[in-house]
């Protein structure tokens, strides 16, 4: 009824890109915050920081290990430097922290919208009796879902906090959807991982979960993508599930 197979009793969702709009937001907070680095280091011939980039190195991942891969792909490395540091340090967390200011600035500013095939699709789940979790490398997350009023849906939320409390890996590692699926006590197997980064679908692969949806809100080749990292369905709406077949 909802595009799953019969197996599957829970879903896990990714939130920015999947159920909200807010990932374009994202990456133009990382790409302000990287021009801007690079720029300051490089001087105006710096290399900027593309889509591609941001596909690759950072989204669908918690944001020190974005700043950490990004960087690594273009030979910088600097210190870790502390969650606390402030946002003009020059340490994997001050610009982690950066981005987070930008990023706050900017959704306050466009508020939050969620997909509206993505509410259909949460009503749907709900009623056909499905559990559902959100599982996000952001730290906004709670925020964001209220934001969008998606909380409602929403029975347990791994985020960016929790991620950090309880030492959970990130993204592409499977821990932040296995604890999800603890969280609303189903096996892995049972549960469905919707997720529009390719870090996200690779995670939901490496856990063994029963059923992956890339979905994609870009190109072709970002959907090529997400099949390649382990998506079984790319959809580019989750309403298309809902449609007979
Ligand atoms: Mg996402």
């Amino acid at each position: 009824m909802i595009g799953l197979p019969d197996t599957i009793t829970a879903c896990l969702f990714d939130l920015d890109g999947v159920l909200t709009g807010t990932a374009v937001l994202h990456r133009e907070a990382w790409k302000r915050t990287f021009d801007e680095y690079l720029r300051s280091k490089d001087g105006d011939a710096f290399q900027e920081f593309t889509d591609a980039d941001y596909s690759t190195y950072v989204d669908g991942r918690p944001r020190a290990d974005g700043v950490r891969e990004f960087l690594r792909s273009r030979g910088i490395e600097l210190p870790e430097g502390s969650p606390d540091d402030p946002v003009d340090a020059p340490t994997v967390n001050g610009i982690g922290n950066r981005k987070n200011e930008l990023v706050l600035k900017i959704i306050d500013e466009r508020g939050v919208n969620p997909y509206p095939g993505s509410v259909r699709y949460l009503e749907a789940a709900q009623r056909a009796g499905l559990r559902i979790a959100v599982v996000t490398s952001s730290a906004n997350g709670a925020k964001v879902l209220d934001a969008a009023d998606l909380s409602r849906f929403v029975e347990a939320r791994v985020d960016g906090l929790v991620i950090r409390r309880d030492h959970l890996k990130g993204k592409p590692a499977p821990d932040s959807f296995l604890a999800g699926a603890k969280a609303l006590g189903v096996d892995p197997k049972q549960a469905v991982v919707f997720e529009d980064a390719q870090s996200g679908v690779q995670a939901g692969k490496a856990g063994g979960f029963g059923y992956v949806v890339g979905v994609n809100r870009e190109d072709e080749a970002q959907a090529a993508a997400l099949r390649a990292h382990g998506a079984d369905v790319v959809v580019d709406d989750l309403a298309e599930l809902l449609e007979d077949k």
